[in-house]
């Protein structure tokens, strides 16, 4: 059995000019397509058809896309990736904030779209987030070594020398290998819901552990920036 073999994607999407190129994409990967064009016959078919992601769009003419999000977590957590516009960083982080999985920007490649919806199943199938992690208290992507019960980070085999801070932000991105983890998600699992830490604390620690892990802290390797959004680790190429 392949990895795609009979999983069912549902798109939610009021736009013909997308939903006709996407569904050729995911047919021609082995899934089993569905369409949904109004957030109620989105809800209507997510319980009768049991789909195994979601690619929801939030622009749709009847339902806000977060009412919707919301509605689903009620009852399950089949993943689901938002599909959004340019320059609507706040509504991305809101939408993940919420319980949405991941999100694409609009336009995307078709790569990179079956790369997410890979992620999202994944993650649905094991129950940690990652096997080797669970198995052995360890995260490791390539070069990068982060180990849980030392609390340390390793570079090709060194200590990269991160503060306790900087072991606690890197351990956090590493527990979800692949996610967007939001700037709000980041703060209050580190610092606690109250903490009236802000953005720029993550910002300042994450320029410090690029330099410590990153081979170009331009163009990092490990850690990715998600502008405006927040930021997501890396995860092994299967
Ligand atoms: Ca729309």
């Amino acid at each position: 059995m392949t990895e795609n073999s009979h999983a069912r994607i549902l798109i939610v999407e009021d736009d013909a000019g997308i939903v006709l190129p996407l569904k050729k994409t995911l047919q021609a990967a082995s899934y089993d397509v569905l369409t949904a064009a109004s957030g109620k016959s989105a809800l209507s078919m997510i319980q009768s058809h049991c789909p195994d992601c979601i690619l929801l769009d939030l622009g749709l003419p009847d339902m806000d896309g977060g009412e919707i999000i919301k509605s689903v977590r009620g009852w399950t957590q089949t993943p689901i990736i938002v599909l959004s516009a340019r320059g609507t960083e706040n509504d991305k982080a809101n939408a993940l904030d919420m319980g949405a999985d991941d999100y694409l920007t609009k336009p995307f490649g078709s790569v990179e779209l079956l790369a997410r919806i890979r992620t999202a199943l994944r993650h649905t199938r094991t129950s940690a987030e990652n096997e080797e992690l669970a198995l052995t208290d360890m995260y490791r992507v390539d070069g990068l070594l982060v180990d849980y019960k030392k609390m340390r980070a390793y570079i090709n085999e060194r200590d990269a020398g991160l503060t306790p801070q900087e072991f606690r932000i890197v351990g956090l991105l590493g527990r979800h290998p692949g996610r967007v983890l939001t700037y709000k998600m980041m703060l209050r699992e580190l610092w606690g819901p109250a903490s009236g830490m802000d953005n720029k604390i993550l910002r300042v620690h994450m320029a410090s552990i690029r330099r410590k892990i990153e081979e170009n802290p331009n163009e990092p390797h490990y850690i990715f920036t998600e502008v405006g959004v927040g930021y997501r680790m890396a995860e092994p190429q299967a």
